[in-house]
């Protein structure tokens, strides 16, 4: 084979074609809300392509999907720009992964990461949330992490987002990230209903809540049982800010934000082991559809002294529990989750 700059021909060209592979899929997936290929197919690309810019780094360019967030908007929504960046997470796929994610951490940190802040991972959609003076002023979902779509008239049809935040204790300047979501059975009884109507029904809720925000006419985003958990900061000005992750989510909910009474803070690794299990095993019982575990290192001052990389925070990492492709029969048509 032909090497160019020390990478053998066949390397560059899988690497090409896994890069056109995935950047399609990101268009039908972030801006169509109608993938083509399963979760794990794409988890699957990327890992492949993570590899081989492991194994020859001179591939790993800034435009290499494996390098950037989400994907180029649409121009259904006007665009906006986050005050703070969005990031996605980096992905754990086993208990090794996850162990060489702590040592990594420790390592870095030069004492110990925990504790540790563990919460579902929920199949939703990004959203940032702005806050001025304690009014919501704008929502924006995560476009490519710097721009993103106006969305402020669709969310504003959210019951559960508040207007107005509540307390002495809202700062001037606040942008909140959070996941809109459809419950599982909001999502079945949509699908049921579109397919009465002879239209096309959503991949999995996850298609089905981006679907239902991401609509021109915002009376139809009201007509669906949007929820919204809040699991971040983006900017904080202008009032005392949290020093952990937990810390956050008390002040959050004091101001009126929903946040999500699934996580739980613990000391060790073995403790985030035994979360991970027990999802796993209840999967199915929480009333949304979640992928993973998120995990995250609680103290603020550990997780600026690990920063991100280019797509992704340091301090955190998801969990992905292992696909299941279950089938469900929707009025005799096939419908994979
Ligand atoms: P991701 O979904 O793996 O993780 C990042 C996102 O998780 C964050 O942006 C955040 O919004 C969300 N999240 C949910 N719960 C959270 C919590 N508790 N705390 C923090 N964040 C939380 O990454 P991604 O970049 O959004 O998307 C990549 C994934 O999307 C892929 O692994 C794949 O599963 C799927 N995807 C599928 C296709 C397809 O064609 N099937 C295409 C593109 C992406």
């Amino acid at each position: 084979s032909v090497e160019q700059d020390g990478v053998p021909a066949a390397a560059r060209e899988r690497h090409a074609e896994l890069s056109e592979l995935i950047n399609e899929a990101n268009w039908r997936y972030y801006v169509l809300d109608a993938p083509t290929v399963s979760d794990a197919e794409y988890d699957a690309w990327m890992r492949e392509i993570k590899e081989l810019e492991e194994a020859h780094p001179e591939l790993r360019t800034p435009d290499s999907p494996t390098q950037r967030v989400g994907a180029p908007i649409s121009t259904t929504f006007a665009k906006v720009r986050h005050v703070q960046r969005m990031e996605s997470l980096d992905n754990a796929f086993s208990d090794e992964e996850l162990a060489a994610w702590e040592a990594r951490t420790r390592r870095m940190l030069e004492r110990e990461p925990g504790p540790y802040l563990c919460e579902l991972k929920i199949d939703g959609l990004a959203i940032s949330l702005l806050y001025e003076k304690g009014r919501l002023v704008r929502a924006a979902t995560r476009g490519d992490g710097v721009v993103g779509e106006d969305v402020t008239h669709n969310v504003r049809t959210i019951a559960e987002v508040p207007y107005r935040l509540s307390g002495d204790d809202v700062p001037d300047l606040l942008e909140v990230r959070g996941e809109v979501y459809l419950t599982v059975a909001a999502f079945e009884e949509l699908n049921r209903r579109l397919l009465d109507e002879g239209k096309q029904p959503f991949a999995n809720p996850r298609n089905s809540a981006a679907g239902s925000l991401r609509q021109k006419d915002p009376r139809i985003t009201a007509q669906r049982d949007l929820h919204v958990i809040c699991h971040g900061i983006g900017r904080w000005d202008g009032s005392e800010v949290p020093k952990a992750q937990s810390e956050t989510y008390e002040r959050f909910k004091a101001m009126g934000l929903p946040v999500s009474d699934l996580y739980r803070v613990v000391d060790t690794l073995d403790e985030v082991r035994e979360f991970i299990a027990y999802y796993q095993r209840h999967r199915h019982d929480t009333p949304y559809e979640i992928d993973g575990v998120v995990v995250k290192v609680d103290d603020f001052g550990k997780q600026r002294q690990l920063g991100s990389t280019a797509r992704a925070p340091r301090w955190a990492i998801a969990y992905k529990y292992p696909p299941v492709e279950v089938t469900t029969k929707l009025l005799g048509i096939e419908v994979s989750v």
